[in-house]
């Protein structure tokens, strides 16, 4: 991340916070990173900005609560070798990378990444995380998350999609980043390449959270990699003060969705250490999504999800709209009307 802004005192230098022992005690336990294009999107003169509220540190961050966890979604339970997360039958994550473009304050691996964190796989390590996927033949998909995967080289990016590509078993790639949002400049053709293999079908998940993120330059990226044949999903985290209001949510899925890029997770925020500040209610989040049912296209309509902690996997928290037993049902529908399924007669 070059150029990007990594220590207290350069948020002081832009700006973008003003002196305050408790940012030095934040910076020691989490890792910082702003970079330019991000640097760019930030006002300093709003305190409450939403894309200065996802990067710059506060000193909320020290105050842990009870319920909050350093693996908040279990991936330690689910790792048989290093840089392995096995936690459904037909798919694994695969950490490569601990290392970040930005570092976002509510991350849910925020005890794993950064210059302190959990490192580079070593060549050693990833033959052993390779085997294993070699090894299984239940696994259809790899995802490649970490970490952002897309801070290694293109040429290590290929090396990685190659030794994948030997694999019969695997149909899938998928990579989840902040990179085409945060650091876009990196989505040129030679990183469009690396991104496929032959006989895998590619998915690139783009995390972004605020409208304000699909800038003109983000686009050339995603234009880029459509052309490439790499398919777009989304994934963005609820947050308050950065996108817990519909008109935002609405303007995101809709940018999603007129950059060909399907919006497909919403995720619930994790009991990361420190975040609490930056947690919704479930049912506020509930309220949310059904009133984006009622707003904007199906096509935009993210799954709101929870990660279950202990590592259980994923939950869909958003359906509200159905309840009973007994093929007796009330569906409610976007207005918060209640109807019989099936009808009465
Ligand atoms: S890019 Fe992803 S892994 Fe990295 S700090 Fe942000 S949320 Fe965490």
């Amino acid at each position: 991340m070059s150029g990007a802004l990594k220590s207290v005192t350069e948020l002081k230098a832009a700006r973008l916070v003003a002196p305050d022992a408790a940012l030095d005690a934040v910076a020691e336990k989490y890792a910082i990173g702003i970079a330019p294009a991000v640097l760019g999107l930030i006002d300093p003169n709003d305190p409450d900005d939403p894309i200065g509220r996802q990067f710059v540190p506060t000193a909320d961050e020290l105050t842990t609560t009870p319920e909050e966890r350093a693996d908040p979604i279990g991936d330690l339970a689910h790792s048989p070798v290093e840089g392995i997360v096995h936690r459904y039958p037909d798919r694994v994550l695969l950490k490569a990378v601990h290392v970040c473009p930005v570092y976002c304050r509510f991350c849910f691996r925020r005890e794993m990444v950064g210059p302190q964190g959990l490192g580079t796989l070593t060549a050693a390590e990833l033959d052993s995380a390779i085997g294993y996927i070699a090894a299984h033949e239940e696994i259809w998909e790899v995802i490649l998350t970490g970490g952002d995967p897309l801070v290694l080289s293109p040429r290590r990016l290929r090396h990685l999609m190659e030794r994948l590509a030997d694999i019969e078993h695997v149909k899938i790639v998928r990579f989840h980043t902040r990179v085409p949002v945060v650091e876009p400049e990196r989505i040129d053709d030679e990183m469009v390449a690396a991104l496929r293999a032959s006989g895998k079908t590619t998915y690139l998940a783009v995390h972004a959270n605020h409208p304000r993120e699909l800038t003109a330059a983000a686009k050339i990226g995603f234009e880029r990699m459509l052309a490439g044949g790499i398919a777009l999903i989304s994934q963005s985290v609820l947050l308050k003060g950065v996108n817990d209001d519909v008109e935002t949510l609405a303007s995101l899925m809709r940018g999603f969705v007129e950059n060909r890029i399907k919006p497909y997770y919403l995720h619930h925020p994790d009991l990361a250490p420190g975040t609490g500040h930056f947690r919704v209610s479930v049912a506020e989040g509930q309220a949310l999504v059904n009133a984006l049912r009622g707003r904007i296209s199906g096509l935009c309509q993210p799954v709101y999800v929870l990660d279950i902690p202990g590592g259980y996997g994923k939950a869909d928290i958003g359906a509200t709209s159905i309840v009973g037993s007994d093929g007796c049902f009330t569906v409610r529908d976007w207005q918060g009307g209640e109807h019989a399924y099936p009808p009465i007669a």
